[in-house]
């Protein structure tokens, strides 16, 4: 059996504990390596095989489960965030699939929850936005032409962006095609949320190339932006004394 499990954004306790029970019993991990934290490896049994995948290709990685599988050995597979954001599991999944491989997948915090909590920000704010974009700017992976970081940021919604910190130039200038934000528009980027070397960078669109290049940031980041980063907003109806909602009555003013 396979145990596909989401390391969380960094910090060892932000794992799940069915993540942590897993990761206990497994005979064998194979680890993202450049960006879950080691620590976490710190809770294996002292016999389990460890690999990181940073070094092997898919293959590599298949031909190990197949190994352990054929042993009658667990395997846990573990991603960084939540495996099901730029984690590449389809392909392992699919491969197991053909093998009649038996596998599960077991959530864990994504990096973009954890830089909402480096930046005590909530990204749906009433009349602000109700949509968070997830997204990436193409570089070596191309992205679908009708996903461009220019005609995504037409929206104006929040937008979160992945994978694209080492091209900070061209995600503003994208940024600003799209038309709906403004060299005024607030942004941040986060580094490292959740690790003790955390850093966030508050910034607007303007800004955010020369901030990000200011703090030293070129990788392991998020880029955030949206007027969710600023000071207008409306109070939610949910909590209005004046609202009525199927738990509580509202108060008449
Ligand atoms: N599955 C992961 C994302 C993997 S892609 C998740 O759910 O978070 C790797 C990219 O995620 C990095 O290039 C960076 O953009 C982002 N990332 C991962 N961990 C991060 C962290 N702790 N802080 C900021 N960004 C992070």
């Amino acid at each position: 059996m396979v145990h596909f499990v989401g390391a969380g954004p960094g910090a060892p306790d932000l794992i799940t504990r069915r993540g942590a029970a897993l990761l206990q019993q497994a005979d064998c991990i194979i680890y993202a390596g450049s960006l879950v934290n080691p620590a976490l490896l710190g809770l294996a049994k002292p016999e389990c095989i460890i690999y990181n995948s940073a070094e092997m290709t898919l293959e590599q990685v298949l031909a190990v489960m197949r190994q352990m599988e054929a042993e009658g050995k667990t395997t846990v597979r573990l991603h960084t965030g939540d495996p099901c954001l730029y984690g590449a599991i389809r392909e392992q999944m699919d491969a197991l699939d053909a093998d009649g491989i038996s596998y599960d997948d077991t959530p864990g915090v994504s990096s973009f929850c954890g830089a909402a909590a480096a930046l005590n920000a909530e990204y749906t704010l009433p009349t602000v936005s109700q949509t968070v974009i997830i997204t990436r700017m193409e570089g070596r992976t191309p992205v679908p032409e009708k996903e461009k970081l220019a005609s995504l940021a037409a929206h104006g919604a929040t937008m979160v962006i992945f994978l694209s910190i080492g091209l900070i130039d061209k995600v503003q200038e994208a940024l600003l095609q799209g038309g709906a934000y403004h060299e005024s528009t607030p942004a941040a980027v986060v580094y490292k949320a959740s690790w003790p070397e955390e850093k966030t960078v508050r910034c607007t669109v303007g800004t955010l190339a020369s901030s990000t290049r200011a703090a030293g940031i070129t990788k392991t980041a998020l880029i955030v932006v949206g007027d969710f980063l600023g000071t207008q907003y409306e109070r939610s109806k949910l909590y209005d004394p004046t609202f009525t909602t199927e738990f509580r009555k509202g108060e008449s003013v």
